[in-house]
């Protein structure tokens, strides 16, 4: 289990609600349509799938009727409330695996901040110590404790940082 420590937070004197900022949302490109029943089901870079209807009133979008309109869209973007909720993708699978760092050989790459490629997800396995993770877009602060894992998403900035003697490696995911 990770606990998660909003970045931003404070307290509403009138009902002690804290306050978290919205994370941004997540633009990610379509890659394919798929038919599903009376819909589609969009595949995204990042790995995740979305479903599209053209239901009205309820959902309008009638370009989904024509074969030249979804293949317009091919490319374009569309946001992923998945990768906001840094869900990895059921399909994902591990190809490569780090050395397990410590505290003084994690590198400094990894200590600042980065992102990984187009497709490609980190999985921060904690083997020992407490692992601070942070996702300023995402909103997320976390700290990550042996034996936990955090989640990092394709393109999307991020840091380590230890926060005392630490184990840890990375596992990268990608779907296929
Ligand atoms: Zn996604």
């Amino acid at each position: 289990m990770s606990l998660v420590l909003p970045l931003f937070s404070g307290t509403c004197p009138a009902t002690l609600t804290a306050v978290v900022i919205t994370a941004q949302p997540v633009p990610r490109r379509m890659l394919a349509f798929e038919p599903d029943g009376d819909g589609w089901i969009v595949r995204l870079d990042c790995g995740h799938t979305r479903h599209i209807h053209h239901r009205p009133p309820l959902a309008t979008n009638p370009w989904l009727l024509d074969a030249r309109e979804r293949e317009a869209r091919v490319g374009q973007n569309i946001e992923c409330a998945r990768c906001e909720r840094l869900e990895l993708p059921a399909a994902a699978v591990a190809y490569k695996t780090t050395a397990v760092f410590d505290e003084v050989s994690l590198p400094q790459g990894l200590r600042s901040e980065h992102t990984t490629r187009v497709g490609v997800w980190g999985r921060i396995e904690v083997l020992a110590g407490r692992v601070r993770l942070v996702t300023p877009s995402l909103g997320r602060d976390e700290i990550i404790a042996a034996g936990a894992h955090g989640v990092v998403a394709p393109g999307i900035v991020h840091w380590l940082e230890p926060l005392e003697p630490i184990q840890l490696r990375v596992v990268f995911l990608r779907t296929p």
